[in-house]
């Protein structure tokens, strides 16, 4: 796990410069936007897949939505999208746990 990407850049092994942090969690631009604005709401605590939470990380994944709601709101934006993808089925690539944000666009329901 310490040797995902995110973790090298929580730690500040690879710079990525942040959007916010915070004492448990950091936010970053996706390298590869899928919106206009594409953030990713990264805790510090190597947590794999949502399949991988226990009820002890209630507290974290739970503020992590209210860091996007901050985010949303000091860039403007009232409509916008939050995706946890889960497991390699759902598109999921990075095995740190992370909300995706996105916003500057119109969404399509239901998602690809
Ligand atoms: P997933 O596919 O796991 O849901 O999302 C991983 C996201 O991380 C992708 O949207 C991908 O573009 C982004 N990503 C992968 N490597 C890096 C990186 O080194 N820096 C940043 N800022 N984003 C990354």
């Amino acid at each position: 796990m310490s040797d995902c990407i995110f973790c090298k850049i929580v730690r500040g092994d690879i710079p990525s410069p942040r959007v916010l942090e915070g004492d448990d969690w950091i936010a970053i631009r996706d390298i590869n936007p899928a919106a206009p604005v594409h953030v990713l709401v990264i805790p510090k605590k190597a947590i794999a897949t949502l399949n991988d939470l226990a009820p002890g990380d209630a507290e974290l994944v739970g503020g992590l939505f209210l860091i996007a709601k901050r985010l949303m709101k000091e860039m403007g934006h009232s409509d916008y999208r939050t995706v946890f993808n889960c497991g390699p089925g759902a598109q999921q690539s990075v095995f740190h746990l992370h909300l995706h944000v996105l916003a500057g666009r119109s969404f399509a329901w239901p998602p690809g």
